[in-house]
């Protein structure tokens, strides 16, 4: 599974572990690692400290075509990739199902690319709850276009039209639409994608990494309109509460957590900009540099996670990205991570005062629950929809100008709308309101899972009906 979806998963583990829930988080061997280091930091903060079982199970490398051992598909370049991941998911069904006939769980908790776990857990008469690893707005658009298909009445891909039945009038185009959702459009991934809905349409219910405040509108709209089971339980980021927690989430950090807390405690309060495009998004060299100009024309100390596409690095471009001079200039402005990043640590601290974010649920909802108002640069899956909500219904974002999703190659964005917008975020009147704003649904989300609070509340109320199944 993908970083995205792996470490709200291990979140939720800790959660529920923590209020008494016996967990086995079933996972395969690559995996396997960082979840560990997930669950077996040093945190003194966990009480009482979580107890999971991690049940492994074996990578189908051979009969998808990979070497022995090799879990890594990030190695399979291009379209290949694809029909890839759909073989691995559907493989692990069987090692699964045996894996539950042989622990007898009470309740099957699995992610939205299992649609299988329906009738796995119909089997042993148990419920399946679904994780798909998105906010209400974000669910209820994306269904509602799935159902009236609106974009079948403009005529180009970049004219407007209204998300039918969506609360508070948003516009979308086409062209921010995965082409799986287009007319007409069938390939393995919209095959699978829609096995994967309809399967998680049909499931006892859904677990939401959200809080209610945050999105109430689209929370009733979902219950109501789609009149299916599902719980908020978020943000899930906030289960993480001591510095070792924070670092170990997901992946070892390419940096020193200390050393970068360090610079950060030496920053005036909320000034520097944090910019990261979540575990998948990569850029070429060129708009690498594009960002690079942007950030140093907005004369803001910065903390900028880099991943760049392969084929730059095979090319040995790996310096030209930089404009020239560019890392002494920045010496004590900037500070440049190659690879991993501590982001909710980063983003936690009180001298980050703005976020330049790819739009990804976690992402999206670490940024809220942090209480840093955002610039939005999404660039594929529900990403386009998160911007929205952040730009459009809590008005704590700015968009950069991204037009297009991905497909092959996503919006070239230039220096000026990167400065403009890091601008935008951080100086004047507009910042100052977006940053109360942001603050304020940053508070909402802290109080969301304290005791009493929304999350907290459904929490409790899901295990309880989860033990019904269990007596
Ligand atoms: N993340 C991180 N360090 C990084 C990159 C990502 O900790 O250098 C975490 C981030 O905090 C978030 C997750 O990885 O929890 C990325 O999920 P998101 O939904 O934002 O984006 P995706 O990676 O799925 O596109």
């Amino acid at each position: 599974m993908a970083p995205g979806h792996m470490i709200p998963m291990v979140d939720m583990a800790k959660l529920l572990s923590s209020r008494g829930v016996k967990i086995t988080i079933v996972t395969t061997p690559l995996n396997s690692i960082s979840i560990s280091n997930s669950i077996h930091n040093n945190s003194k903060s966990i009480s009482p400290p979580p107890k999971i079982h991690l049940l492994i199970l074996k990578f189908p490398s051979a009969e998808v075509g990979l070497p022995d051992g090799c879990e890594n598909l990030d190695s399979v370049t291009g379209n290949a990739m694809i029909p890839k991941f759909i073989s691995v998911c559907n493989l692990l069904q069987t090692p699964f199902e045996e894996a539950v006939m042989e622990h007898r769980p009470h309740c099957i908790l699995a992610d939205i690319f299992f649609p299988w776990a329906n009738d796995v857990a119909a089997k042993f008469g148990i419920p399946r709850l679904t994780f798909h690893g998105t906010g209400f707005f974000s669910t209820c658009a994306s269904e509602f276009i799935r159902i009236h298909e609106p974009y079948k009445h403009v005529s180009s891909e970049t004219e407007p039209f209204l998300i039918p039945c969506l609360p508070g009038e948003i516009t979308f185009t086409k062209m921010k639409l995965p082409e799986f959702m287009w007319e007409n459009y069938k390939n393995d991934l919209s095959e699978f994608m829609k096995r994967a809905f309809e399967a998680s349409s049909k499931c006892y219910g859904l677990i939401m990494n959200s809080f209610y405040e945050l999105e109430a509108e689209y929370a009733d709209c979902y219950r109501n309109v789609f009149g299916r089971k599902v719980w908020h339980i978020g943000p899930l980021s906030l289960c993480n509460k001591d510095i070792e927690e924070k670092a170990q989430r997901g992946n070892k950090s390419a940096i020193d957590e200390h050393e970068c807390l360090k610079w950060l405690d030496s920053q005036k309060p909320n000034s520097v900009v944090y910019v990261s495009f979540g575990s998948m998004a990569k850029f070429n060299a060129d708009q690498l540099k594009e960002i690079a100009i942007g950030l140093e024309a907005s004369r803001k100390n910065f903390i900028w996670v880099v991943r760049k596409v392969k084929g730059d690095e095979e090319k040995g471009e790996d310096k030209d990205w930089l404009p020239e001079g560019y890392e002494q200039r920045m010496e004590g402005k900037g500070m440049i991570i190659r690879g991993w990043a501590p982001q909710v640590l980063i983003l936690d601290h009180p001298g980050v005062g703005g976020f330049v974010t790819h739009c990804g649920w976690n992402s999206t909802l670490e940024g809220v629950a942090a209480g840093v108002p955002m610039v939005t640069w999404p660039v594929a899956a529900e990403q386009f929809y998160n911007e929205k909500l952040l730009t459009e219904v809590l008005k704590i974002g700015v968009g950069v100008g991204v037009q297009k999703w991905v497909r092959t190659v996503g919006d070239f964005i230039k220096s000026e709308a990167v400065e403009k917008a890091i601008r935008r975020v951080m100086e004047g009147k507009e910042a100052e309101e977006m940053r109360n704003k942001a603050k304020e649904l940053g508070e909402m989300a802290k109080k969301a899972i304290t005791e009493n609070g929304s999350s907290y509340s459904d929490l409790e109320a899901l295990i309880k009906e989860m033990k019904s199944f269990a007596s």
